[in-house]
């Protein structure tokens, strides 16, 4: 009770105030993917670029998240639209990017944020299936979704596309219990450079956002215990966890033309965690 009552007290304490009205329109006739859309940071950069004007895909692995999340941001009356698709899955990719195309007629952006962490404790005390796992959902799939979005991003004439890569602040610290994850996260901060020289020929601009510890299912087990709250919260400066809606609206910036002269970075949403290689 009491770590909780603190949780929530630290959390209220600084944060923006994410109940206010978005008053941007910055995304307006924009096309937008985002995986693993339906909880936590995806669902509220889909619910964020819907609110700039953008016509969303939504999508995870499981229908009845999708249709719930669908439904409620529909009842906010944002233009959204669902389809299951566990990015790991090259059958569910391809659905993902023709259902796009089919329903709202291109792609404008594209937020890779789908991840998973099934490791437990110490690196070398797991095993090379659980490190394969994490390396094929968090950084071989990012791979092929760009690639495979590549050619509706290629075809826009309209827009600069966009494409927004989620890697972490572990990426750049050690933080136990998190060691094959953190890896990955740090492999995208490369894979958003490389992708972004290499595509920065066609406009299409490639940047990260490596968010600190923010409050969601997936983070849950870094503070649900008295020793994991303190651990985490002794790398925070700004001494709270941060909501995911403070993750979306960097992604909103980064997916319009405010960030037009912006490729290959990774901006730090993480109350001050050190980020530095
Ligand atoms: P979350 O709240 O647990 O949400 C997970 C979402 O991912 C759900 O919609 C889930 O729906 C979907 N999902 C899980 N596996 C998937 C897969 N293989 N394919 C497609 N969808 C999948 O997680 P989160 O905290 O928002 O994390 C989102 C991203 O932020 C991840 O890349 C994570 O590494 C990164 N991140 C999070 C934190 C943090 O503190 N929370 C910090 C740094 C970075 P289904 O179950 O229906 O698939």
């Amino acid at each position: 009770m009491m770590l909780r009552a603190s949780i929530n007290q630290s959390v209220r304490r600084f944060s923006a105030n994410t109940t206010s009205p978005v008053k941007c329109n910055r995304l307006e006739g924009r096309i937008a993917i985002v995986t693993a859309s339906t909880d936590g940071i995806g669902f509220s950069i889909a619910k964020r670029l819907a609110q700039e004007g953008a016509k969303v895909m939504i999508s995870s692995r499981k229908e009845s998240n999708v249709k719930n999340a669908v439904e409620e941001l529909r009842s906010e009356g944002l233009q959204v639209s669902g389809v299951v698709c566990h990015v790991g899955k090259a059958e569910d990719r391809k659905n993902l990017i023709e259902k796009t195309e089919a329903e709202f007629g291109g792609l404008d952006i594209l937020v890779s944020n789908a991840a998973l962490n099934p490791a437990d404790g110490q690196m070398f005390n797991n095993t090379e299936e659980v490190w394969d796992k994490i390396f094929d959902v968090n950084v071989k799939s990012t791979f092929l979704l760009m690639k495979e979005s590549l050619p509706l991003l290629k075809r826009n004439k309209s827009f600069s596309p966009s494409i927004i890569t989620i890697s972490s602040s572990v990426a750049y610290l050690y933080y136990k219990s998190l060691g094959i994850y953190s890896i990955s996260k740090t492999a995208l901060l490369s894979l958003t450079k490389v992708s972004a020289m290499e595509l920065a020929l066609y406009g299409i601009r490639v940047n990260c956002i490596a968010p600190g510890i923010i409050k969601t299912k997936f983070s849950n087990k870094l503070y649900d215990t008295q020793e994991a709250y303190d651990y985490s919260m002794s790398f925070i400066s700004m001494k709270r966890f941060g909501m995911s809606e403070e993750v979306a609206s960097v992604a909103a910036f980064l997916a319009s033309d405010d960030a037009s002269y912006i490729t290959g970075e990774t901006i730090v949403a993480s109350g001050g965690i050190s980020s530095r290689l």
